[in-house]
Parts: C-alpha cells; sequence; structure tokens
C-alpha cells in the first residue's frame, strides 16, 4: 500500500493515511474495511468504490476535472479529453493528458469547486 498524506477531518492538518489518528488534534483516522470501500483523500469520509461524489466534502472523481461541467468519466474523458482536443492541435497536450489519466493513472478524487 502507497503512504500517503491526508487532511485531518477535524483540523485540517496534514497527517499519514497510516496513522491511527490525527497527532496534532487525537482525532481518529477512518480506516478501509472492505474491498469494495475506498477512503476520500480530502475529508478522509469512507465511500463505496462505485462512489463518484464524496457526500463528506463534496469531492468528485473522475480522470479529468472541469469546474463548469464537473469530474468526466471514462466515456467524458475519451470524447472531450482525447478526441475532441486531438482534431485540433493546439488541444495535443490536453490528449496527451487525457491519455495518461485513462490508461497510466486511473481516476482520482477532485476538490468540487463549481458544479455538482
Ligand atoms: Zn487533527
Ligand atoms: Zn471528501
Amino acid at each position: 500500500m502507497v503512504m500517503a498524506l491526508i487532511n485531518c477531518k477535524d483540523c485540517n492538518s496534514e497527517i499519514s493515511d497510516s496513522a491511527e489518528a490525527c497527532p496534532k488534534c487525537g482525532a481518529p483516522v477512518p480506516k478501509i474495511v472492505g474491498p469494495d470501500e475506498e477512503q476520500c483523500p480530502h475529508c478522509l469520509t469512507i465511500l463505496h468504490s462505485s462512489a463518484t461524489k464524496c457526500h463528506g466534502c463534496r469531492a468528485v472523481k473522475g480522470y479529468m476535472y472541469e469546474p463548469r461541467y464537473g469530474a468526466f468519466g471514462k466515456t467524458g474523458t475519451i470524447v472531450w479529453g482525447l478526441i475532441v482536443p486531438a482534431i485540433t492541435i493546439i488541444g495535443l497536450p490536453i490528449s496527451v493528458y487525457a491519455a495518461y489519466r485513462l490508461f497510466v493513472t486511473g481516476p482520482r478524487w477532485f476538490v468540487s469547486r463549481g458544479a455538482d
């Protein structure tokens, strides 16, 4: 398991996700208990692995994020990240980024700044 830094739900200080509790305020760090669960990296809420929105902090899961449209799922990323920008030379870096997200890194959680 990769160790990552997460923000404490209570005091917002950076703590290791392998810690049992926050060293600053002592708040317990929630742990993933099931194979179909994952943890929001922004607020530590335990979510179902199929969830695309965190009910704790409104973070959204996807391959790419755009404030007006929210997070892009796989189809949206292929169409709006890969195919459409590839048609124009200026959009090529976006296509490379989209391909990297789709095939290398997978989806991630984005802090929601606009649309749900
Ligand atoms: Zn804390
Ligand atoms: Zn969250």
